[in-house]
């Protein structure tokens, strides 16, 4: 059996980025990824301009406390200013350009306005309160990287910049077909020895999540005929087949069968806990990825095994979560697969859920992320652990 690092790599060797660029209008960009590298076109801010409400004067002029100077101009944000009078100050808001003549900005706290002129009481140094051109950002400066995903501060910084489109990845489709004769649909009376589809809305809120588009195949019974026939139509349809149970050692696994008399597998079986029964290989030409039946076997192994593969599908650049570290506050024997542990993060540590079981789903819910036991190595009280939370797999 592989080991994660090695299914990993197994399956990120397969990858490649099959999404064309498109031009996206700013507002709809926050989650696209983009697809090339971003350049400022100009300076910001694109002027000197005011940080407080205050005077604007030149430094040398400041006749000290006790004098005045005469109010030449009041300038607000978004005028345009004359330049400054010799010996005079200017009025100033924030936000509002520095005239030219002018190099230091008083806040107003520190004066005393009245008939037209003020007193300067406090001089702050030459240049206070006032924020340069391009002190944020400098034209020709490299802002993102293609395969950066779109928060939406960066939208923000786009939209300083006075770009109203991006070039993003179209987004990746992914086919996602859940697979057993025992499953029902939420909404549905669920009759004896039926167990409700909950994979199939793990898979499907996920890969959204991630901003990919879903193709929903459905429900394959336990046939090779019916797994078969919706297997080649996720392949039509999308990028990347994504499925759910089927790939285990049973006689009414037929997934991996199938998958291979139509394409190949390349991978299968991985030393992980839970989520041993994955599978990895194509429907023709078509990515396929088989995660286990296990509804947290699904969960872990779509985070930890497929996320990266199906990242770099969509040209993302950022494939491998950096672990935190955290000491454990449970101890756990040493298992031959590298085990996943749903627990809960506080300041003493990591606390570990009861129920490890690969059918309890409740554990995700309940926890802040994953622990990471390697394979081969207990865990005692107190003992640093690689630690998940799981923003680290948005
Ligand atoms: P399998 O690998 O198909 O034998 O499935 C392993 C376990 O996962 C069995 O207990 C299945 O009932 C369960 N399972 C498979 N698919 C789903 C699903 N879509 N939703 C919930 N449980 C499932
Ligand atoms: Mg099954």
């Amino acid at each position: 059996m592989l080991s994660v690092r090695e299914a990993i790599e197994t399956l990120l060797g397969q990858s490649a980025c099959c999404v064309e660029p498109e031009s996206i209008p700013l507002p709809e960009a926050a989650g696209r990824v983009l697809a090339a590298d971003l350049r400022a076109p100009i300076d910001v801010p694109p002027a000197d301009n005011s940080a407080m409400d205050g005077y604007a004067l030149r430094h040398a002029d400041w006749p000290g406390p006790g004098g005045r100077l005469g109010l030449s101009q009041r300038i607000t944000a978004g005028s345009a200013p004359g330049r400054l009078e010799d010996g005079t100050a200017a009025r100033i808001f924030t936000g509002a350009s520095i005239p030219p003549g002018a190099d230091t900005v008083v806040m107003q706290e520190r004066c005393e306005a009245a008939d037209g002129a003020v007193r300067i009481l406090e001089l702050p140094a030459r240049g206070a309160n006032i924020r340069p051109r391009g002190q944020d950002v400098r034209a020709g400066q490299a802002v993102l990287a293609a395969g950066r995903r779109l928060r939406p501060q960066d939208v923000g910084l786009i939209a300083s910049l006075g770009l109203d489109s991006v070039a993003a990845f179209r987004r990746l489709r992914v086919a996602v077909l859940s697979t057993g004769d025992e499953l029902v649909e939420p909404g549905q009376p669920a009759g004896p020895g039926q167990i409700y589809n909950s994979n199939r809305f793990t898979m499907h809120a996920q890969l959204a999540a991630w901003g990919f588009d879903v193709v929903d195949l459905g429900v394959a019974r336990d046939r090779p005929g019916a797994v078969r026939e919706l297997l080649l139509r996720g392949a039509e349809r999308a990028d990347v087949v994504l499925t759910s149970g089927g790939v285990s050692v049973g006689e009414e696994d037929h997934v991996r069968d199938t998958v291979a008399e139509l394409g190949r597998i390349d991978l299968w079986r991985i030393a992980v806990k839970p989520g041993k029964p994955f599978a990895f290989g194509a429907v023709g030409d078509t990515p396929f990825i088989g995660l286990p039946g296990n509804p947290v076997s699904v969960f872990v192994t779509l985070l930890v095994i497929a996320r990266p593969f199906l990242f770099a599908c969509q040209g993302r650049d950022d494939l491998a979560p950096t672990p935190l570290r955290a000491p454990a506050r449970f101890r756990r024997k040493a298992s031959s697969r590298e085990d996943y542990l749903r627990v809960r993060a506080s300041e003493d540590g990591l606390e570990l859920y009861d129920n490890q079981s690969s059918g309890a789903l409740f554990s995700t819910g309940w926890a802040d992320g994953l622990a990471r036991q390697p394979a081969d190595v207990a865990i005692e009280e107190g003992d640093p652990v690689a630690y998940l939370p799981w923003p680290l797999f948005d």
